[in-house]
């Protein structure tokens, strides 16, 4: 983590290395303790380019060493071989129960499962060889959204998933962002055709895992201004700024509405009701709506950012957090850095759970790939450590651990 490559090397063979000796003193003393010896250091005093910008900290901070959970995890949020996965993508099982028990991660919940065929498959390749390792969700077809009998078959289509095998319901960000009707409009994530979906999911007694909308740098103009630049320059289609989008205010507005109109299920918002740079919002949707749980994945780095307010909440809302990563396999990991399913993902999570750590990495990545900032450790107590790792979501999904 630390950056000595100086050290053994005297300041004024350094500078001459760096050929930057003469520059240093039109520069005045102390404008190049710490700069980098690589030889291409350039001369001249222009500002280098954001994305060759790597500034490594000179904090001495203590790290932590977290190779395993302390407690047995679930990980409630996880995408690693999913219905989305070729064959060719694939991890073998086996290598994905090492890393599993390499981190104490006893669960594994897969969100993305399809339905019918596709669902079976991921049922039969992941949940009936390792009933206790993992579990798998099942998914909505909007491409029937504009049949006359959609809520009807869409309650068929559970159903039929959970006589498979499947433990809850999945909604992705396209609820409300992307999925339209024949009218051409968005279909609202609290439109009436779903109510019976919902209604169904409460009366099977499995939970619906939602992400709806998302940060809300990605509804803000890809400008200087904007904290997530970089990574809105390297997706810009994950930009939702604009007016053919809703704004972020209002698909939450719909979500929690829906939330309120269907007190017999229990949804987990996922993403820290994708809301995280606003805990004050979570915390008042929490204490709203007592069907609704909440999990972090891909979230460190925002509750990270803020570990006095983080660990507020999590003492607060003990009983409602599940630990989660949205972990996804290569290729899709190569873009998210911060979501490559293996150790390191882990050992991140756990490191930002279990210690007071500071100023550390959310992301094994070269630049932090969601904006330039590091995180800070919550150092939880054992009894919510216990709750947040694995219990809350043992009594939610009725795992036994
Ligand atoms: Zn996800």
């Amino acid at each position: 983590m630390e950056n000595r490559e100086n050290d053994g090397i005297s300041r004024r063979d350094f500078l001459i290395s760096a050929g930057l000796a003469g520059g240093a003193a039109a520069a005045g003393p102390g404008a190049l303790i710490g700069a980098s010896a690589a030889p291409e250091a350039p001369q001249s005093k222009e500002s280098p380019l954001l994305s060759e910008f790597q500034p490594k900290s000179m904090l001495h901070a203590k790290e932590t060493r977290v190779p395993r959970a302390r407690f047995p995890v679930i990980d409630v949020h996880n995408h690693v071989n999913d219905a989305r996965t070729s064959e060719r993508e694939q991890i073998p099982p086996a290598k994905i129960l090492e890393i599993m028990d390499r981190s104490n991660i006893r669960q594994i919940v897969i969100l993305t499962g399809a339905w019918g065929k596709r669902l079976q498959k991921v049922v039969d390749r992941m949940v009936n060889p390792y009933p206790d390792r993992f579990r798998v969700f099942t998914q909505i077809d909007w491409s029937r959204i504009d049949d006359p009998d959609f809520s009807r078959k869409m309650v068929e289509q559970i159903d039929d998933a959970v006589a498979r095998g499947a433990r809850g319901l999945k909604i992705l960000k396209n609820l409300g962002l992307g999925v339209r009707d024949k009218t051409g409009e968005l279909v609202a994530v609290d439109d009436p055709r779903l109510d019976p979906v919902w209604e169904e999911c409460g009366r099977l007694g499995i939970p619906v895992s939602i992400h709806v909308s998302d940060p809300e740098a990605f509804f803000l103009p890809v400008d200087r201004f904007n904290e997530r630049y970089e990574e809105l320059i390297h997706n810009p289609n994950w930009s939702f700024y604009g007016d053919e989008y809703p704004s972020k205010q209002a698909i939450l507005d719909a979500r929690d509405r829906m939330f309120a109109r269907h007190p017999g299920t229990t949804f987990i918002a996922l993403h820290v009701a994708t809301w995280p740079e606003n805990l004050d919002y979570v915390s008042a949707l929490l204490n709203r709506l007592p069907n609704v749980m909440v999990e972090f994945g891909a979230r460190e780095a925002e509750l990270g950012r803020q570990p006095r307010n983080s660990r507020k909440f999590f003492d607060k809302y003990q009983d409602r957090i599940m630990f989660g990563t949205d972990a996804v396999p290569p290729p899709y990991g190569n873009v998210t850095p911060q979501q490559i399913f293996g150790d390191k993902l882990y050992q991140i999570y756990c490191r930002f759970l279990e210690t007071e750590d500071e100023y550390f990495d959310y992301a094994p990545a070269p630049t932090p790939p969601q904006g330039r900032w590091q995180i800070y450790g919550v150092g939880l107590p054992d009894s919510i450590l216990r709750k947040v790792y694995y219990e809350n979501a043992a009594r939610l999904l009725k795992v036994k651990i």
